[in-house]
């Protein structure tokens, strides 16, 4: 294993920091075992970390950090189930590549692909899809570390840990090695075109049902939404991706750079903003493309934001978008950034936001040099009148007792916890506030 000065550490966002003892680059389970072991013994904490895509305090440490890049990439495929085993610290955008040369991919996956499978799955990462859950849905088996440095294989023969650990949020252990159920590969066809957001709120069930990726964006102070609409296509489809100049103007001129300047020119001139939205609302034009899944999931992200997402029961969405609108025009506060609606099926994993609930997501966002606090604070209060559950790595002000409430087995987590770290080798403040 190797060493790294042990500098301090800042997740993408710049909302969290941290000065650990050391970084280490761990090579094997064995050596992660090592680690914990000598930390545990010396009553030091471990924290391992992935892409620092996480916006709360998740991966924060004052302990030993560990940087899984050393056991990455896929250790081993099973042609015959589709079940391949990866290396915790593989990243999405190597996995997905990786996964092609085999004739396969993930099954859904969200809108960016920097993190680590590991850190994606431990808290919650989902795209959008009401017949699909999260990533870590996928998961058919997990080879973790615990706190007394023994390495177990997990899989749904141990019902109560394979419920925990599949989202564990970090609190469990080290995840060494993540075994995915992959699907055979498979072309998207993307349809991204405007609508105005009473059409879409009509034509809900429909545009949720019929498509198997359907997500939307609300410009807040208009009623214009962008529609996405992905969906695979007959056998023999032959692909037909975005060509070079409007993937640039889209995604990198109107997506990326347009969009950093309207940010900043909003900061100075908040006034502007619904104006600005509706001149931005307005450059929305349809496109249609036909790509591989993992080309059309992920969209650059170069913009730096702040973001709150809450899962609340499907049904809830209207009148939740209905009650975000009244608080922004009574609020005066003025937000540039839209509001993206997802849709996901209910799964089995105890902290997944998916717990047994058929959801919509609605994310916040505000510009990273703005202050985000009245916006998110505002917002929050309205997903907590809905049931909400906070996604575990974006930001949320909830603790162990409001959890408990949304969460039928949140104390069967802390009891797992108990048990494979009794002395909380693993543990963080964000840890200590949301589970207690
Ligand atoms: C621009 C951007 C876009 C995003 N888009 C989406 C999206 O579309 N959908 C969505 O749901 N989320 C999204 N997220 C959130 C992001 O997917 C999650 O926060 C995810 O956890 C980040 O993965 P990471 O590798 O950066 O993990 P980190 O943030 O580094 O760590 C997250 C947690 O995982 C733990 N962890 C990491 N490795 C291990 C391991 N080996 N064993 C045990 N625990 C481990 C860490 O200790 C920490 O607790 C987005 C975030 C950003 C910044």
């Amino acid at each position: 294993m190797s060493s790294t000065g042990a500098g301090a550490w800042t997740n993408w966002a710049r909302t969290v920091t941290s000065e650990p003892t050391a970084v280490v680059h761990p090579r094997s389970a064995a050596e992660v075992a090592e680690i914990v072991r000598t930390a545990a013994a010396q009553g030091q904490r471990v924290k391992p970390v992935g892409a620092g895509h996480s916006f709360t305090a998740i991966a924060q440490t004052d302990g030993v950090l560990l940087r899984m890049d050393q056991i990455a990439g896929i250790q081993h495929v099973d042609h015959a189930t589709g079940h391949v085993r990866v290396g915790a610290g593989t990243r999405l955008h190597d996995l997905n590549p990786a996964l092609l040369a085999h004739g396969l991919a993930l099954p859904n996956m969200g809108d960016v692909d920097p993190q680590t499978m590991s850190g994606a799955t431990a808290t919650g990462t989902h795209g959008t899809g009401a017949k699909l859950t999260g990533i870590a849905g996928a998961i058919a088996a997990l080879e973790i570390v615990t706190g007394d440095g023994t390495i177990v294989e997990v899989t749904s023969d141990d019902k109560d840990l394979f419920g925990a650990a599949r989202v564990g949020l970090g609190a469990l252990g080290i995840v060494t090695a993540i075994t995915f159920a992959c699907v055979p590969a498979f072309l998207l066809h993307a349809r991204e075109e405007p609508m105005r957001l009473p059409e879409v709120l009509d034509g809900l069930d429909a545009l949720v049902d019929d498509n198997d990726h359907f997500e939307f964006y609300w410009f807040p102070h208009t009623d214009c939404a962008l529609l996405k609409r992905n969906n695979r296509v007959p056998e023999g489809t032959v692909r037909a991706p975005l060509s070079k100049a409007r993937f640039l103007l889209d995604d990198e001129v109107l997506s990326n750079g347009g969009f950093e300047i309207v940010n900043r020119v909003g900061r100075l001139r908040p006034s502007w903003i619904p104006r600005l939205n509706a001149f931005s609302g307005g450059l929305l034009s349809a496109r249609e493309y036909t790509d591989w899944s993992h080309e059309v999931f992920v969209s650059p992200r170069r913009v730096r934001f702040r973001e709150m997402e809450y899962a609340i029961p499907r049904a809830h969405l209207p009148e939740v978008l209905r009650a975000i609108d009244g608080w922004v025009n009574a609020s005066g506060e003025q937000i540039s950034f839209p509001i993206e609606v997802r849709f996901a099926a209910p799964d089995d994993i105890w902290l997944s936001t998916g717990y047994e609930r058929e959801n919509a997501y609605v994310a916040v966002h505000m510009y990273h040099r703005s202050d985000h606090r009245r916006y998110f604070e505002g917002i929050e209060a309205i997903f907590g009148e809905h049931e909400g559950r906070p996604h575990w790595g974006k930001m949320h002000t909830l603790d162990a007792d409001a959890l408990r409430t949304r969460y039928p087995r949140f104390d069967d987590f802390r009891a797992v916890r108990d048990r494979l770290d009794p002395q909380r080798t693993f543990t963080n403040s964000y840890l200590d506030r949301v589970l207690g």
